[in-house]
């Protein structure tokens, strides 16, 4: 059985959260065609109890809230909610190179969770974990980390949506965590450590990786078929390597095999990967509704620093940062990153273009017609028609029928001329 009632598949981000919050063993998480992993009920087991829908990200009543909220705000942004201090920075984890060259940014969000784990203040650290892997599986894994080291190898951004029903369900009484994860996911995990009777007694601190949207695995296995990689091979994938680039806004795609040979990598600008992520190829369904960027609710958000040439003019990437609670405030400031502050109306005008697309126009989306003339005229038809038809032709036809109709799509919505879809100065 697939998806059911409050639950809906077309918003429905992975993340496992229901699952966690069952009090009965109801729910397993099965991977469709897109091969994202989505709830499967079992009636026998469902008691109807309602958990699985209150505690729900992407309920669909809660994304309508938040569109609501998202499109009167028009041209504010907050980065905050009313009456939370937030502050922000732009910053690095200077002094650790390498560890900022395998992070997807400044390496800030792996810095804050090792210092509290070393003072103690947290014993576990929910994150993703990248994994040797091929066509058809999952290229990156929820992990609860509870070293150092486990924790350092997380480092990175992985474009996938996770299920972290299993790493949840194995926290102990008591835990204290700190989690990362994309807005929708932090949003959910911070509502069930605070509300749910198995969690309530847990502690949890979120840090939001800012996000313009995700990809299903698919992308990656396209990727990969794009560039020749042998259907069998076994790969890790890294689309922010930073090996021998100019700049933090040039990353390379880089698939590596277990004995550390790439088979694969090129600047992302060159090889194709921007493009196919700039038109939201493989997009998952919910992404293109979605009315989250900076996840007000997090305690830390994280986000490229991008936007201006002095910025990513450091090829070892640094990071913007938005602290909204003391405790955080205390953690960064015991880290001792090389930082500057920054204004919040800077912060929030920040990949302006994606965040009128994504925010302000977030109820046209949600409430009108994938075809009426205003979702047509903001590029949203566009977004998920090229969304759709990537991910089902590859399910249904693979590399060679998407190339095509992406190639199709791509002439088609360009006419010619520019396209008008909203960018920002650099790829995700
Ligand atoms: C799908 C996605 C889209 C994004 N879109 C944007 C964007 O449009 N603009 C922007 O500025 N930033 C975006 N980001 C955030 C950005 O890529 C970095 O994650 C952020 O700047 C933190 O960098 P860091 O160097 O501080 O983190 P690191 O030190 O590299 O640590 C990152 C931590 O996050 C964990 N992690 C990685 N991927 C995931 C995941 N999918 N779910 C949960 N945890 C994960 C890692 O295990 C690690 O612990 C996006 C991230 C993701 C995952």
């Amino acid at each position: 059985m697939t998806v059911e009632g409050t639950l809906k598949k077309h918003l429905c981000i992975g993340c496992g959260i229901c699952r966690a919050a069952c009090p009965h063993g109801a729910i397993e998480m099965v991977a469709g065609r897109d091969l994202v992993r989505r709830p499967s009920i079992d009636r026998e087991k469902c008691t109807s109890c309602g958990l699985c829908a209150k505690f729900c990200p992407n309920a669909p009543a809660k994304i309508a809230a938040m569109a609501a909220s998202a499109a009167r705000t028009r041209g504010a942004q907050p980065i905050a909610p009313e009456g939370v201090l937030a502050r922000s920075f732009l910053c690095w984890d200077s002094g650790n190179d390498d560890g900022r060259r395998r992070s997807a940014s400044g390496g800030i969000a792996t810095a804050i969770a090792l210092k509290l784990l070393e003072e103690r203040k947290i014993d576990a650290v929910i994150h993703v974990r990248r994994v040797l892997s091929g066509r058809g599986e999952a290229h990156g894994v929820a992990a609860v980390s509870h070293t150092a080291d486990e924790v350092d190898a997380g480092r990175g951004s992985i474009y996938e949506p996770i299920d972290f029903s299993d790493a949840l369900l194995s926290l102990k009484d008591g835990a204290r965590c700190f989690m990362t994860g994309t807005p929708c996911v932090v949003r959910g995990v911070k509502t069930l450590f605070a509300e749910h009777p198995r969690y309530r007694k847990m502690k949890l601190y979120t840090c939001a990786l800012v996000c313009s949207h995700n990809v299903t695995p698919q992308f990656a296995d396209y990727f990969a078929d794009r560039k020749r990689i042998a259907k069998d091979a076994r790969y890790t994938v890294d689309f922010r390597d930073k090996t021998g680039i100019k700049d933090a806004g040039n990353f390379n795609s880089c698939y590596a095999a277990e004995d550390g040979t790439n088979l694969h990598l090129a600047n992302r600008n060159k090889n194709g990967w921007t493009r196919l992520w700039r038109s939201y190829a493989f997009a998952v369904p919910a992404c293109c509704k979605c009315p989250d960027f900076w996840c007000v609710e997090a305690d830390i958000s994280v986000k490229d620093a991008w936007g201006k040439k002095e910025w990513i003019a450091d090829p070892l990437g640094k990071s913007v940062v938005i602290i909204r609670s003391e405790e955080m405030r205390n953690a960064f400031a015991a880290c001792a990153f090389e930082t500057s502050p920054l204004e919040t109306p800077e912060v929030a005008q920040m990949q302006k273009p994606q965040l009128v697309y994504k925010l302000d126009e977030a109820e046209t989306k949600l409430k009108r017609s994938v075809l009426s003339p205003a979702n047509i005229r903001n590029g949203h038809f566009r977004q998920v028609l090229t969304a759709w038809l990537t991910r089902w032709t590859y399910a249904h036809f693979g590399p060679f029928a998407t190339a095509v109709v992406f190639k199709v799509l791509t002439i088609a919505s360009s006419g010619g001329r520019k396209r008008k879809m909203p960018q920002h100065k650099n790829p995700a």
